[in-house]
């Protein structure tokens, strides 16, 4: 996941624009041997303390970005690259760093009035963003350059941006502007409510004494302490929430804890969401689109919303006759414990797809978890992608961070410095509760370094906990870490409107996905995942046994995408007035899944997605595809050796957004994208 709110059309996309060629980098530029370090290098949080002190800062970095568009509109004739794209990029520069430091101290920071202080400041930078891209003298600034003689990566940054003008609104008259500006910083107020509703919501559920706890491992049961009376609490927050709906043999207390699941930030964001809906509705009527599913896919490889509509149907199609079979097998498997059964319920159908693991596949994925424990999995990570990508790390003591428990790192190439990173990775109070990667600032050639940050929810951080992950979790913080390795290592280009991992929204979660097939190689585990008591590696025959028992619900994982592929775009695709999100909900979850939607439960209130992604969710999926072609050319016995990663590298990493994401698929397969590698995955029953 990778939560980059698009501060403004015309800003997102001009930091999502590709362009040909960075190799065609012009003498003029010819970049310094090595990063000069200085002020504007520094770790991000450098000399920032409190709420006062960082919206500080951050209104300094807007001054500066005023000034340079004051330069850019006052330059003299002729209009160069020197005098207008340059104070161009630099405004954006200010705006990129502003904009992903605002939206990842309002997710993470400990303390209320921080996070307050970066909520405005979020807002202030996006209603700039808004600005800029209605700014009509800058629009024709822009377009009246005259970019032939200059290198490639340039002329398709100014023709990118154009576009992305247009598309944002900037030829529309005065009232028309007015408007958009007006709901761009509504939507920005919109956002937040709905991300905070859902940060804010820890939802509990009391187990009433430790036998309800049956089934679940022993180190979460050592980790809950009886209150007084007995009962015990549980959040619903991933570490309390996921064992139990994979372990409790208590049926009623994961139904309890999946119905508290379910309706997380509920009923707070019902109205937040159709407020939201009704807004980009609006916004996507004035800018000359039917629906905002069609606005919002305008720009994206897939291209228009009835193509998403489409892939969406081509992938729920190829899912359908595995997705029976399994559920056949889940029925089966419940039938035992409940003479005939007839249904599986949604609360059920993890705890049974696990017992079916065990039984047919004789597999039970708490074996695995002695040799996952959390600070062996982060130094394998390292390592892996150290080999890989050519890069190696250095852990920073003295970083200044937003909270102790976090780690802050270097990354180096050939000795030289070229990126920063830092890894937040437990659940904290008010932290944002999922998994995502949050930019911090883009890298720009011989001018400053890129930083990047991981925020995750993963076991472990306490005194005394070994921090045993799942699979699940160690795949989470490898597709994670493939969104940080992307944005740290394209962050070397001239131009922060084309650097970092801003490219095509729906090929950004295909390095991240491709990353997590590393977690499921024998070799790869072997050199990391050790028995945390014992330091013995993990035998090959389990890593096997875990492979073939992961093949087994592939199917139904990919149908529950759908519903939500299916929801994005459905709610996005219409008349926001004849929608109604819970009776979408319903529809679409028994359309695509065996397990029939249960009365009361409203995911859709907690589904982030529908606020930083909108319409678009099918990316995932679109992504994956993508994934699995790209990963159909490593060498599937060796997949340590640097020969394709290093090519991988150089040819879909590297280059950023400076090309079209077809262009990089091209690049690297030698042709565009297919099903097939995706389809063997799908329908392979043995590794
Ligand atoms: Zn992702």
């Amino acid at each position: 996941m990778k939560p980059h709110r698009l501060l403004t059309l015309a800003l997102a996309l001009a930091l999502v624009a590709g362009v040909e060629a960075r190799q065609a980098r012009p003498a003029a530029v010819a970049q310094p041997p090595s990063v000069q370090v200085g002020a504007s290098n520094a770790p991000f949080w450098t000399g920032l303390s409190d709420a006062a002190s960082f919206t500080r800062a951050m209104d300094a970095r807007l001054a500066d970005a005023r000034g340079s568009l004051d330069r850019l509109l006052a330059a003299p004739a002729p209009r160069t690259i020197a005098n207008t794209l340059q104070p161009y990029d630099d405004v954006l520069l200010e705006l990129d760093a502003v904009g992903s430091q605002a939206e990842l101290i309002q997710s993470v920071h400990p303390d209320a009035r921080v996070r307050e202080a970066a909520e405005q400041v979020s807002q202030k930078v996006s209603a700039f963003g808004t600005e800029l891209s209605l700014n009509r003298a800058v629009y024709d600034a822009l377009a009246s350059l005259d970019v032939s003689q200059a290198d490639k990566e340039t002329q398709y940054y100014v023709q990118r941006t154009l576009r992305d003008f247009r598309l944002s609104g900037v030829d529309k008259d005065d009232a028309t502007r007015k408007r958009i500006q007006q709901l761009r910083d509504e939507l920005t107020i919109i956002g937040q409510d709905f991300d905070r509703n859902i940060r804010a919501d820890v939802k509990t559920v009391t187990a009433k004494n430790a036998a309800e706890l049956d089934g679940l491992p022993a180190d979460y049961i050592a980790r809950h302490t009886p209150n007084p009376d007995g009962s015990i609490t549980l959040t619903i927050d991933y570490p309390d929430s996921l064992p139990v709906f994979s372990y409790a043999k208590n049926e009623d207390l994961r139904k309890r804890m999946y119905m508290a699941y379910q309706n997380r930030a509920y009923p707070a964001n019902m109205a937040v969401l159709d407020r939201m809906l009704a807004a980009r509705a609006e916004l996507a009527r004035l800018l000359g689109y039917s629906d905002w599913a069609s606005y919002i896919t305008a720009d994206k490889m897939v291209g228009t919303a009835k193509h998403a509509s489409d892939f969406i149907d081509q992938i729920v199609a190829a899912s359908g006759p595995k997705a029976e079979r399994e559920y056949a097998a889940i029925l089966k498997r419940k039938q035992q414990d409940v003479p005939g059964a007839t249904v599986v319920n949604a609360w059920e159908s993890t705890y049974y797809s696990e017992l079916v693991r065990k039984s047919s596949y004789d597999f039970d994925s708490q074996s695995v978890r002695p040799y996952f424990a959390f600070d062996k999995v982060e130094q394998g990570l390292l390592d892996v992608t150290s080999r890989l990508f050519g890069v190696t790390y250095r852990r920073i003591k003295d970083a200044p961070v937003w909270d102790p428990s976090v780690e802050a790192y270097e990354m180096l190439e050939n000795g030289q410095l070229i990126g920063r990173f830092y890894l937040d990775m437990h659940p904290r109070p008010n932290k944002f509760n999922h998994a995502a990667e949050f930019g911090i600032r883009t890298g720009v050639a011989g001018r400053q370094i890129p930083e990047a940050a991981l925020i995750c929810n993963l076991p472990g951080g306490q005194p005394g906990d070994p921090g045993l992950m799942t699979h699940d979790d160690v795949t989470t913080f490898f597709h994670e870490f493939g969104h940080l390795v992307h944005a740290l290592i394209a962050g070397r280009h001239r131009w922060v409107g084309i650097g970092g991992n801003n490219t095509e929204q729906d090929f950004v979660e295909a390095p991240s996905q491709m990353l997590e097939e590393w977690t499921w190689d024998p070799a790869t585990l072997a050199t990391f995942a050790k028995h945390y008591q014992t330091n013995a590696p993990i035998p090959s025959a389990l890593v096997r046994q875990m492979r073939r028992a992961s093949e087994f619900g592939k199917a139904l994982g990919v149908r529950q995408q759908m519903i939500y592929a299916k929801l994005s775009l459905s709610v996005y695709d219409r008349d926001p007035k004849t929608v109604d999100t819970t009776a979408l909900v319903r529809e679409l979850t028994n359309r695509y899944r065996p397990y029939p939607y249960v009365d009361g439960t409203h995911f859709q209130t907690s589904f982030g997605h529908l606020d930083g992604y909108s319409a678009v969710y099918y990316t995932y999926m679109w992504s994956l595809v993508i994934a699995k072609d790209f990963f159909s050319q490593f060498d599937s016995h060796d997949l340590l050796s640097p020969g394709v990663a290093r090519k991988y590298r150089d040819t879909i990493l590297v280059p950023g957004g400076s090309k079209p994401a077809g262009q990089l698929v091209e690049d690297f397969l030698g042709r565009p994208f297919n099903f097939k590698a995706w389809e063997e995955w799908l329908n392979r029953e043995q590794p």
